[in-house]
């Protein structure tokens, strides 16, 4: 009975979450021997025992709630014949490659002792663990320690000094780790700032019960909050925010109250309880008692359960749901700075419900919804950010991804990781081109990444773009937008073969210099053809045409009437101050650049139908027409196509003709909802068997349309193509920069300084 010694090399998210301790336990269990202790890079352990096997195995299979273990290496040793285990607490410890884990929701053991009036953090709102609590929102540095993180003023009191330094206690090495004697502190404060007196948390809960808007400090940002069923109070914040239609976000108590504002399946249950906790977009019951501001016009409403210690007893104190949305004025990006807050929210929020744990990176709110049975992001930030996504390919040199404009986040990767960053925002703001320049230097520091090669969008006007070409001393490479959509969904999958590629969104600059949109491509991550798209119609006065849908249906009577557009259509009446001039600008191609958008085509037909003339924020039109459709529709409008050409103004003169003849409205957003769907499944069918693939990917914003999305999935499955959709980055323009990073890492290695 020799026994065997052996070095165990443990990389993936392994530090500060409790990784040791269960080494340790792990040990003890199998009757092993030896050390476990942080590097630099991952965790190292040495483990000597006559049989390894039941450890190495737990090892992987009993990881601890927040760990990611992604690879293990081996190395056997000379046994030394040691007793015992022992956590050593030298070394590299917390080294600068360890990944920095995403701000995680309260867990059961902290939730018990919220609870317990026998515990010392009984109703703390501030309750942490190893396995719970906020980690990337106040982690200022490398390495990760107490010192580098916003809980660096808060001297340990003795008891929670012990728990941190026993290796077996949840706390063991919890840098957030405090207690209601060492720890931050809560305050209400006026307009003013003045503190006002009593319990904060019960005083704020009262002043909410009566209509107030009340700013609550989170975990990423301020929020502001409001009583989710007093609609004078919903409008009036609906008012001073300045956001005229966009759905505001709902905080309930539990998945009961969840289950009776909406419609919640066990998938939608599971993510919602998670501990990620996102917001979740959920078909509301006609029944919600829910003002009717909180999501004018629309049929889903976000939920989100309690994450922090704090919104778990603020909601608990006012005891019913709460709007809790972005403590910003339209869209700025979320106030987190006290004294930001306090200069930008003190027009709207009527008190301000604080504490002083500085918030170190400002981070919103996550979004995700389920379609057919499974989660996708909507908005990835907290909670997932700042998890690494693996790579299909390795990078050979560091990447830098610096992705689109609106929706806005960059991406890291080295080897095979890929450091995706939070939602910066639309990066024509200033304060927000801001957080993604100081984000990209923190993402750089944190994760050790140099860039070496910098990937951008080829839009000349983005500021991404802009940042990237100032870069000193890096290679660059320019990629697709829809290209990028496409990579980004084969990495998203973790797939790197070519398929077909279906590209949807509002628009991306296109290598011909024209806006494309609703792009069929074949594409593999290295390169990429374009084999089919929507015929070019003017986009007339450009971004002015984004901003009002109506415009867009003139370009599209246009293309399909020539000068003979039926007369007497509703959509010409509302706009007859400035229809003709419109229709002169797409005619002579005056300020009226080429797109072969489907967002654009959608905006088209909203406006014929009468859905919406002029939007409030990105992708309205779309959104609205959508939930008008009526899902009992079978029919299906014609689209045809030439040389891969799919004329779009087949739809429009079947919407024109359903108007006349008098059509309903849902009806007719459903056949144009099942028609496009159709020919989208037929092209990209084609373009398959022309090519001989069998795998179809789709991305692009327009694929957050969920009836569209649903009908384009179960059309390719029943022709038999195996189909890609996104799961761990949003299809829209959020998921660009992972797409970007994949591209530049699939690129063959070129000599350094050459560029491309
Ligand atoms: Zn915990
Ligand atoms: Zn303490
Ligand atoms: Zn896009």
């Amino acid at each position: 009975m020799t026994a065997k010694r052996l070095r165990v090399h443990v990389d993936g998210i392994v530090q500060g979450v409790g990784f040791r301790p269960f080494v340790h336990g792990l040990a003890r269990e199998f009757g092993v021997s030896g050390w476990v202790r942080n590097t630099g890079e991952g965790v190292d352990i040495e483990a000597e025992a006559v049989d390894l096997d039941g450890f190495l195995t737990a090892l992987r299979a009993r990881t601890p709630a927040l760990a990611r273990i992604d690879t293990v290496t081996l190395a056997a040793l000379e046994p030394l014949g040691d007793k015992g285990f022992v956590i050593q607490l030298s070394a590299a410890t917390g080294g600068r490659r360890t990944l920095v884990s995403p701000d995680t929701a309260t867990c059961a053991d902290c939730l018990a002792e919220l609870a317990d009036p026998a515990d010392r953090r009984y109703r703390y709102p501030f309750v942490n663990c190893t396995n719970c609590g906020p980690r990337f929102t106040i982690v200022t540095g490398v390495p990760y320690d107490r010192a580098a993180t916003t809980m660096a003023d808060f001297a340990m009191c003795a008891p929670c000094r012990q728990e941190y330094d026993d290796p077996t206690d949840r706390r063991f090495h919890a840098q957030p780790t405090c207690c209601p004697a060492c720890g931050p502190r809560l305050s209400l404060l006026d307009r003013a700032g003045t503190t006002l007196p009593g319990d904060p948390l019960l005083a704020a809960a009262a002043r909410l019960r009566d209509g107030a808007i009340v700013a609550v400090k989170g975990l990423g940002g301020y929020h502001l909050a409001v009583d989710a069923a007093d609609e004078s109070a919903v409008a009036r914040l609906r008012g001073r925010k300045h956001r005229e239609d966009k759905p505001f976000a709902v905080l309930v108590p539990d998945l009961a109250a969840a289950r009776a504002l909406c419609a919640v399946d066990e998938t939608e249950a599971a993510l919602l309880s998670g501990s990620r906790r996102p917001i979740v977009l959920l078909d509301r019951r006609p029944d919600a008692a829910l003002a009717p501001s909180v999501a004018p016009g629309n049929r889903y409403v976000g939920l989100l359960l309690p994450y922090t210690p704090l919104h778990h007893l603020l909601i608990e104190a006012v005891g019913r749901p709460i709007v809790l949305t972005s403590g910003n004025v339209s869209d700025e990006p979320i106030a987190y700075t006290d004294a930001d807050a306090g200069d930008r929210l003190g027009g709207i929020a009527d008190a301000f419900l604080v504490h002083d744990r500085p918030i170190h990176m400002r981070t919103d709110d996550s979004v995700a919804r389920v379609v057919t049975g499974r989660a996708q992001p909507v908005r990835r930030s907290r909670g997932y950010a700042p998890e690494p996504l693996r790579l299909p390919v390795e990078c050979s040199r560091p990447v830098l991804a610096v992705g689109a404009e609106l929706k806005s986040t960059f991406c890291l990767a080295r080897g095979r990781h890929a450091f995706v960053s939070h939602h910066i925002g639309d990066l024509a703001n200033y304060e927000t081109f801001r957080s993604f320049t100081e984000g990209i230097e923190h993402f750089g520091r944190l994760f050790d990444v140099v860039p070496e090669v910098v990937a951008h969008d080829l839009h000349p006007e983005y500021l991404s773009t802009k940042y990237a070409l100032d870069l000193p001393d890096v290679d660059l490479v320019g990629v697709q937008h829809h290209h990028a959509h496409i990579a980004s969904c084969l990495a998203d999958n973790g797939v790197s073969e070519p398929v077909v590629g279906v590209a949807f969104d509002g628009t991306g600059f296109g290598t011909d210099g024209t806006l494309w949109g609703g792009e069929i491509l074949v594409a593999d991550l290295a390169s990429f053809q374009r084999v089919g798209h929507l015929a070019p119609v003017p986009l007339p006065g450009g971004a002015a045409a984004i901003r009002a849908p109506w415009r867009m249906a003139a370009a599209y009577l246009q293309a399909a009437y020539g000068d003979d557009i039926p007369v007497g259509l509703a959509v010409e009446g509302r706009n007859a101050a400035t229809w003709t001039t419109v229709l002169a600008m797409a005619a002579r191609a005056v300020n009226a650049p080429l797109t072969t958008s489907a967002g654009r085509l959608f905006d088209a037909v909203a406006a014929l139908v009468g859905v919406r003339d002029e939007v409030n924020y990105e992708g309205q039109a779309a959104i609205e027409l959508e939930q008008r459709a009526d899902p009992a529709q079978r029919g299906a409008y014609p689209l045809s196509s030439s040389g891969g050409v799919l004329a779009g103004t087949d739809l429009i003169r079947a919407v024109v003709d359903d108007l006349r003849r008098g059509i309903a409205v849902p009806v007719i957003a459903a056949r144009f909802h099942r028609g496009l769907a159709a020919a989208t499944v037929r092209a990209a069918v084609d373009a398959a068997s022309t090519a001989g693939l069998d795998t179809v990917a789709l991305s692009g914003g327009v694929f957050q349309n969920v009836t569209l999305l649903t009908l384009v999935i179960d059309g390719l499955q029943a022709e038999g193509l195996r189909v890609l959709t996104h799961e761990q980055v949003p299809c829209n323009d959020g998921g660009i920069s992972l797409g970007q990073a994949a591209v530049a890492a699939a690129l063959p290695a070129y000599d350094s300084g050459t560029g491309r």
